[in-house]
């Protein structure tokens, strides 16, 4: 498309479809939602889907953002999104999960962890439920490592180290996760109590200390094997994770 500049029908379309939050370092720039039909077990769900880029410059000018956007190489750098359902504004009772992206897990359903298991079952309690939000939170994976920093650690793990240790002897700490732009962007959704979907109590405490009522959580276990056994004991004996009687066993 040889167009120097966005002709002004595209803007007007564009232009409803984005929000603008600010941040201490810039600003989120949020679009949605779009209709996005989920094959969900079998079923057809069709869910409001967001997603949202970081950017120091803050402008309403939604123009000088989406000229920049073709030569900045979003691609080289995973951006976040949401996925919500039914009325996720206004519904008086909506639950959320706060999804960290798992490469192997999620897309190839690697059976080293629970998350693929995690993201299904969330997406399907969201919709069980009537209404709720799915946050895939694209600069989680393995914790905030990274992918390749993720692929080493499971090559020390293979040699006999848990999943905290391996992070550690790479330099990282155990969970570098935030959660910040997540709480801003829901609190741009939604301003009522929320129930989320976690076994993990830092998940509870960052929300909750950004000011975000939260009504409750709600456990999500399941999908246990040979393969993630050591993990998620590793989770629940070392990670500060929830057991499935709600007691924390955190050392
Ligand atoms: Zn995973």
């Amino acid at each position: 498309m040889a167009q120097a500049k966005l002709n002004s029908k595209v803007m007007s379309i564009l232009e409803e479809k984005i929000k603008l939050i600010h941040t201490e370092e810039g600003a989120i720039y949020l679009v949605g939602p779009v209709q996005l039909p989920v094959n969900l077990y079998g079923e057809t769900v069709t869910f409001h889907w967001y997603c949202w880029l970081n950017c120091e410059e803050v402008t309403e000018d939604f123009e000088r953002i989406i000229d920049k956007l073709s030569s900045v190489n979003l691609a080289e750098m995973q951006q976040s999104s949401v996925l919500a359902y039914g009325d996720f504004e206004n519904g008086d009772d909506a639950i959320i999960r706060m999804h960290s992206i798992c490469h192997t897990g999620d897309i190839f359903g690697s059976k080293r962890c629970d998350c693929g298991y995690q993201l299904k079952e969330s997406m399907k309690m969201i919709v069980e439920h009537g209404t709720g939000a799915l946050f895939y939170l694209a600069n989680h994976e393995g914790r905030g490592i990274g992918l390749f920093s993720k692929a080493l650690a499971y090559i020390l793990q293979e040699n006999g180290y848990d999943t905290v240790d391996a992070n550690h002897m790479l330099g990282f700490v155990n969970d570098s996760r935030n959660y910040d732009d997540a709480i801003r962007v829901l609190h741009a959704l939604r301003e009522k109590p929320v129930t989320l979907i976690t076994n993990n109590p830092k998940k509870i405490e960052a929300l909750q200390a950004s000011g975000l009522p939260v009504a409750g959580r709600k456990q999500l276990w399941g999908d246990v094997s040979e393969y993630n056994k050591n993990y998620l004991e590793t989770k629940i004996n070392r990670s500060g994770h929830l057991n499935e009687d709600g007691t924390c066993c955190n050392d």
